[in-house]
């Protein structure tokens, strides 16, 4: 990259980390063995997959046989909301309006209801609960918001759960009440521990933490039901056919075990630059809003409305200056309407196609977030 170029947009996807392509690399050469194969040098390539699971497990503190490899996350969301759907047909699910279209567009193919947020993003834990009727086998709630960074309080959604599921188990209702939580942006700042979480479900994504896309995980705990959706040679005990993407289930848990060890000084760094760009823009643009919450948010991420702007311009004109970032979601690849998420906080149409986001990354410093904000202040005076 030139001097001037800066990469603002790590939400959308992140560079492989060179140790983790590292990793990868014999996978694709003297390691590529098929692992089903009965030969010891493919059994020494199965060790290598269930000792992954092993680290993976740690990590979360769950059972290996509790960790299934996905490509991706949206397999991993898809396979947890149609896998319960389709085990308990009678069910319905209950989503927050903030959802990833990986979760919310699976949802809408069953009996499903949205649940509000607050202005900031914040799920509101009464109409929550409020949505959840008898019927209701799963609950899904994103961990960190892909968009405005919105930290979701999963720990108090699962505490609620356990007061419904008592309540039904003193009525007679046999019904599993499952909580899921998409954590494809959390796992670079927060702690994934499940059982502190209270989750039966968790997906995550090695594309936005410096690993390969195209790999995660569903952690799916050993006490629920769910009907694989991608059947075929039996792979990962049956929930996900396929030869095995090695050189993926490698390089994504290399990155999971980085990104949780970096976790707590990438959080202080970034919250530090956070400020920075914020008091920067804030200083330059009038009438500038924040999107999303001051607190309770990811340390990477700035979400901003700047009013009267046209977002798909002003990122041309960043683009122009070497600055990468992004309006809406990054992570659909043709969406004309203005972003679900930004509506959901309450925000007009207008005020959302004015809305940018930065999102920060490892290589991150003050230097590019002076000249991003700086920049962006020259451009809306201009
Ligand atoms: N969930 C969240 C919160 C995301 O940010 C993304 C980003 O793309 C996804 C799911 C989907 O990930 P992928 O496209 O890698 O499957």
């Amino acid at each position: 990259m030139s001097r001037n170029t800066v990469y603002l947009d790590y939400a959308a996807a992140t560079p492989v980390e060179p140790r983790v392509l590292a990793v990868m690399r014999p996978y694709f050469t003297d390691r590529f063995y098929n692992p089903s194969a009965t030969y010891l040098r493919a059994v020494n390539v199965r060790k290598d997959i269930e000792a992954a699971r092993g680290r993976v497990a740690l990590i979360l503190g769950s059972r290996p046989s509790e960790i299934i490899f996905t490509a991706g996350a949206t397999e991993a969301n898809n396979l947890v909301i149609r896998g319960v759907l389709e085990e308990y047909t009678d069910g319905n699910v209950v989503v927050s309006s903030i959802e990833h279209d990986s979760v919310l567009q699976p949802a809408r193919l069953y009996q499903h209801k949205e649940a509000l947020v607050s202005p900031q993003g914040i799920v509101d834990m009464d109409a929550l609960r409020e949505l959840i009727d008898e019927h209701t086998v799963l609950v899904s709630v994103i961990y960190a918001n892909n968009e405005v960074g919105s930290v979701q309080p999963i720990r108090h959604i699962a505490l609620m759960l356990e007061e419904v599921r008592y309540a039904r188990r003193k009525a007679g209702n046999e019904r599993p009440l499952y909580l899921h939580t998409d954590a494809a942006q959390a796992a670079n700042y927060l702690d994934l521990h499940v059982a502190g979480l209270g989750v039966d479900f968790m997906t995550l994504n090695g594309g936005k933490i410096y690993g390969p896309k195209q790999s995660g995980i569903l952690f799916a705990a050993a006490r629920t039901r769910l009907k694989p959706q991608i059947v075929g040679g039996g792979q990962e005990r049956g929930w996900r056919g396929g030869t095995e993407n090695i050189a993926g289930i490698m390089g994504f848990t290399a990155a999971l075990e980085l990104a949780q060890q970096q976790r707590v000084q990438e959080t202080v760094r970034l919250k530090g630059l956070q400020q920075l760009f914020f008091a920067i823009a804030e200083n330059n643009i009038p009438g500038l809003a924040v999107n999303g919450p001051r607190k309770h948010r990811l340390p990477n991420n700035v979400h901003i409305m700047i009013p009267g702007q046209d977002n798909e311009r002003l990122l041309m004109q960043l683009d122009e200056a070497g600055i990468m970032a992004a309006a809406g979601s990054a992570c659909s690849a043709s969406d004309e309407e203005p972003s679900h998420v930004l509506k959901a906080l309450g925000l007009s149409d207008e005020a959302a196609r004015s809305s940018l986001r930065f999102s920060m990354g490892r290589p991150t410093n003050e230097d590019a977030v002076r000249y991003a904000a700086s920049t962006l202040g020259n451009i809306i005076a201009r």
